[in-house]
């Protein structure tokens, strides 16, 4: 369908996100150009459009980010919130509340009435409900046979009186055998606009029926004049939903469905095709997660979950600039340099830096990594944080309580001292290591 476009774009939108280090102002404001170039490519209201990124960008900059996600996580989250809400919320699903239930269709010429009766009548009767269908179309002399014959295709129960003038008459005619259904779909006349007769015609027709949902049937093609015309219907002719059809055939459907989104009238359900199954409820949370790849935004937010934290990579560029340092920052720092792929490479990212690194900090890191986690969990506070205290009592001390070897102490106490240097250097070259830093910051590195 159309939307799948929309989707696409939102998508690469989101993967922007995952490939970006940090969330900062410019990948926010990035990703809000992204938003609504995607949505104006739809057709969306160009004051939709920026309300809905305006909520965004004011939350993905004022609102503290959870203390279980990650930043890029909940950039991924506020955007599919604000996605969700935009198109409805939870979405406004029918109760079948009483038996008969009565769903009319109301809407213009061709907007998919008498199909959607029949794709209606097909769900429901799918669902167990005992259901039948009745043309009050008095209208359009082919009205009779073309419900007729979409009733028998998808099997239920059909009403109506060929050549009859009055549609009241005709439901008249049959209520009472009508009481024996669940749900009795009532499929009306249109017009080529909402006049005043077809106001008049539909408010008589609704008050011998008293239907317990009358939805308006919009076309998707229409795209943003959808709005006017749900508010008009519902205005004059108390329509308590929409239905939009088409929306499989036109690059307006994104326009259609979000202009209806505003309305006191939530769009129930949404038709993608001619054939009587092409109906689908409609709601917003399953919409937005399907047309943004519900799977793909859960392995996003795995992937996202295995970056390393905005709040990890900062706390690593200043400590690596201050050159303050001690055993704990070292131990975190080759964490994440862990995270962030193999230490080698970033330190490639510093011209001239590369060639200059001691192999042995490079080598076997997730091994030494757990060699010196136990081996920290012996030292005192004081080791810590002043390793250059640590003697050879310390180090027979910190031996036996973590069960490494003296040399396996010492070589941590080594590398430490070796890495204290190398900051040092670094410290000499910190235009480069802004650098890197940006660099990290604002295009997509990948390791
Ligand atoms: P009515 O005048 O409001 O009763 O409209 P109809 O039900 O007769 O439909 C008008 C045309 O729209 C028909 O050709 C239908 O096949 C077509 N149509 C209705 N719904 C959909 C839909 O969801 N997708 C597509 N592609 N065509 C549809
Ligand atoms: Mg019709």
């Amino acid at each position: 369908m159309v939307l799948d476009k929309l989707g696409e774009s939102l998508k690469n939108t989101l993967d922007k996100i995952t490939k970006a280090m940090f969330v900062d102002d410019k990948l926010i404001n990035e990703l809000v150009k992204d938003i609504q170039k995607s949505l104006l490519q739809a057709d969306v209201n160009v004051k939709l459009v920026f309300e809905l990124t305006k909520s965004i960008k004011e939350r993905a900059l004022k609102e503290e980010t959870p203390k279980n996600i990650s930043k890029k996580e909940h950039l991924v989250k506020i955007v599919y919130e604000e996605l969700v809400k935009f198109l409805g919320g939870n979405g406004a699903k029918i109760e079948i509340t009483k038996k008969p239930f009565t769903i009319m269709l109301v809407g213009l010429f061709g907007s998919g009435k008498t199909t959607t009766t029949g794709k209606l009548a097909k769900y429901y009767a799918k669902r167990g409900h005992k259901v039948a269908v009745i043309t009050t179309d008095t209208w359009r002399p082919a009205a009779f046979d073309q419900l007729q014959q979409t009733a028998v295709k998808v099997g239920v129960d059909f009403y109506g009186d060929k050549g009859a003038k009055d549609p009241v008459a005709v439901y008249k005619k049959f209520e009472k055998e009508l009481k024996a259904y669940d749900i009795v779909i009532v499929d009306t006349a249109g017009r080529d606009a909402l006049n005043n007769e077809l106001i008049g015609e539909l408010n008589k027709i609704n008050k011998n029926i008293h239907a317990d949902e009358t939805l308006l049937i919009i076309s998707a093609d229409i795209g943003q004049a959808a709005q006017k015309q749900a508010e008009t219907f519902h205005e004059t002719c108390n329509i308590t939903g929409v239905i939009i059809t088409k929306l499989d055939g036109t690059a307006k459907g994104g326009g259609a469905l979000t202009a209806c989104s505003v309305t006191k009238t939530p769009v129930k359900f949404i038709g993608v095709g001619e054939k009587a199954d092409a109906l689908e409820e409609f709601k917003p949370e399953g919409f937005v997660g399907r047309i943004l790849g519900m799977g793909d935004l859960e392995t996003l937010l795995e992937k996202v979950h295995d970056a390393i934290s905005e709040e990890d990579a900062k706390d690593l560029g200043k400590k690596f600039l201050q050159g303050e340092f001690n055993l704990i920052d070292l131990y975190e720092q080759m964490q994440a340099m862990k995270k962030m792929g193999s230490l080698s490479k970033v330190l490639d990212l510093i011209p001239g830096m590369g060639s200059k690194i001691p192999k042995e900090l490079l080598e076997d890191q997730e091994v030494k990594l757990d060699k010196w986690k136990y081996t920290m969990q012996s030292m005192t506070k004081e080791e810590l944080e002043d390793p250059e205290i640590i003697d050879g009592e310390r180090t027979e001390r910190i031996s036996k309580g973590s069960g490494m070897s003296t040399g396996e102490v010492r070589e941590l106490i080594k590398q430490y001292k070796k890495a204290k240097k190398l900051m040092k250097m670094m410290k000499g070259n910190e235009k480069n290591m802004e650098k890197m830093m940006k660099q990290m910051g604002s295009a997509p590195v990948k390791f």
